[in-house]
């Protein structure tokens, strides 16, 4: 399951080519699922087959509380408690980041809210834009606990990986619903090989805008 693969080339063309019709470097897509799941790994695959860029909030918070930043000092005790930074500061951070952003964008770790859902698509209209699909992996429980242990980041106590995993239920799921009343989401079988859950992906990309 870890090997290190590389992105199929199948599916879509590489970078700089069209998905559904469209510039794949215009695609506005959010990477949806727990902790463990692998998003990290697809972001940084997929974004670089389409030529977007992989925008981890996690990884923006992480940096704030390496360069010890007022927002980095702030953050850095709930992250290490596996709770969530509270959603005005997490949409600083994202306007700030999508601000430098022209076209498409891959997020990952965000939204994990409703209310960060509802702040995107008013960032987002903010720009006359939307988002293209949102891209759910799907890992059974005791699965992520194994992978996330493996890991072995600062963060990855089990009793924190058990705490990220209640608050992604409590507080992530309902984007389910969220995203799928808008008919944005796609389901991804996450429990298996690094490229077969790549090729789900760009499949599922394909058939961007065929449903609406
Ligand atoms: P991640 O790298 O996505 O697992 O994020 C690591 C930690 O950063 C999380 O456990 C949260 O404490 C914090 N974090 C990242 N993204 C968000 C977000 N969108 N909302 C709230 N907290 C976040």
């Amino acid at each position: 399951m870890a090997e290190a693969a590389e992105p199929p080339s199948g599916g879509v063309e590489a970078a700089g080519g069209r998905i559904a019709g469209r510039p794949a470097s215009s695609l506005k897509i959010v990477l949806l699922g727990p902790p463990g799941a692998g998003k990290g790994t697809q972001a940084e695959f997929l974004a670089r087959t389409l030529g977007i860029p992989a925008i981890s909030t996690g990884e923006l918070l992480r940096e704030g509380a390496k360069a010890g930043s007022e927002l980095g000092r702030r953050v850095a005790a709930i992250m290490t408690s596996g709770g969530l930074v509270d959603d005005a500061t997490m949409a600083e951070v994202v306007r700030e980041r999508l601000a430098q952003c022209g076209g498409g964008f891959l997020l990952d770790g965000y939204p994990r809210t409703v209310p960060q859902a509802e702040t995107l698509d008013w960032i987002l209209a903010g720009k006359d834009a939307g988002l293209d699909g949102v891209l759910l992996v799907e890992v059974p429980e005791e699965e992520l606990v194994r992978r996330t242990l493996a890991r072995g980041r600062e963060d990855d106590r089990e009793d924190v990986v058990r705490a990220r995993l209640r608050v992604y239920r409590e507080k992530t799921e309902p984007l389910i619903g969220y995203y799928g009343a808008r008919r944005l989401l796609h389901r991804i079988d996450g429990d298996r090989s690094v490229a077969e859950v790549t090729s789900q992906m760009l499949d599922a990309l394909g058939t961007l805008g065929l449903r609406s």
